[in-house]
């Protein structure tokens, strides 16, 4: 991020919304809860989606997400538990688990398949989507597997800190994204401790509960709870107090403030975008 990070934040933001996510049946079969979609596509720019999946009952995961397409955006899956092995269309191979993200570019066209290598136990993660600037939607497509261990961690008073993308304190994360510079921290608190981060003025935010509580200003974020963070001008960043142990995901990033289009999996900047996508995707011609 092209801002100095400073260790006190003067003016913390607010929460301007808290969100309940909704229950969605995705893939062949899946239960996940989406946090994020189109209604707050223009709020919360650069971001697109934010899907959380959690459950021990093989039945909600084991149907995983057969080969299916994307084009115009990147896709950041954060495995907390579970292992879910990725083909894709150029040959690609790897498999994310435990603590592992896979940053993949979807760019021009990934054709993909992301699928359970377990038959019973918890699985339970994330799937972010971001943005391409209108510049890079047909980029060429690639794909980072980031095992838990390269994460950059550091601890401060009380909090661990896994610092995904962007930088935090002066770490910098495993990720560096151009354009839309994003933040993507995943943030253990214990019981009684508190984080500062600092955040540009225009970036848009939120952070994602998913154990425990935390607080930023007057209002608590519960479990499963989204918080999107108010921008105001005057503002230099987030402060979360943890009475009792928590995790949080803070998610941060610079707005592209383009036209946003999406049709399922095609996310591009105009109509006819999108209907050549959806022809490229049945003539073959989407992953080249
Ligand atoms: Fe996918």
């Amino acid at each position: 991020m092209n801002t100095t990070i400073t260790k006190t934040v003067q003016h913390p933001r607010n929460i301007e919304q808290i969100i309940t996510g909704q229950p969605v049946t995705e893939g062949a079969g899946v239960k996940i809860i989406r946090l994020v979609s189109q209604p707050l596509h223009r709020r919360l720019d650069p971001f697109l989606m934010l899907d959380a999946f959690r459950s021990d009952d093989p039945n909600d995961y084991l149907a995983g997400f057969p080969d299916h397409p994307h084009r115009g955006f990147e896709t950041v899956t954060f495995m907390i538990a579970g292992r879910m092995r990725h083909r894709d269309s150029a040959g690609h191979e790897g498999l994310l688990q435990n603590g592992g993200v896979q940053w993949m570019n979807a760019g021009a066209g990934v054709i993909h398949s992301e699928m359970p290598e377990q038959e019973g136990g918890v699985m339970e993660g994330f799937q972010l989507w971001l943005n391409l600037s209108a510049k890079d939607k047909l980029s060429a497509p690639w794909y980072r597997d980031i095992a838990a261990e390269t994460i950059p961690t550091f601890e401060t008073g009380g909090v661990t800190v896994n610092v995904i993308a962007g930088a935090s304190h002066g770490i910098e994360g495993a990720v560096t994204r151009p354009v839309t510079e994003p933040l993507y921290l995943d943030l253990h608190l214990e019981a009684g401790s508190g984080f500062e981060q600092a955040l540009p003025d225009g970036y848009n935010g939120f952070i994602y509960v998913y154990r425990g509580a935390v607080s930023v200003g007057d209002k608590t974020v519960a479990e499963r709870q989204l918080g999107i963070l108010a921008n105001n001008a005057a503002s230099d960043g987030v402060v979360l107090q943890a009475e009792q142990a928590a995790r949080v995901l803070l998610i941060a990033g610079r707005p592209l403030k383009e036209p946003i289009v999406q049709h399922g999996p095609f996310v591009m900047n105009t109509e006819e975008e999108i209907i050549k996508a959806v022809s490229d995707f049945r003539h073959g011609r989407l992953a080249v």
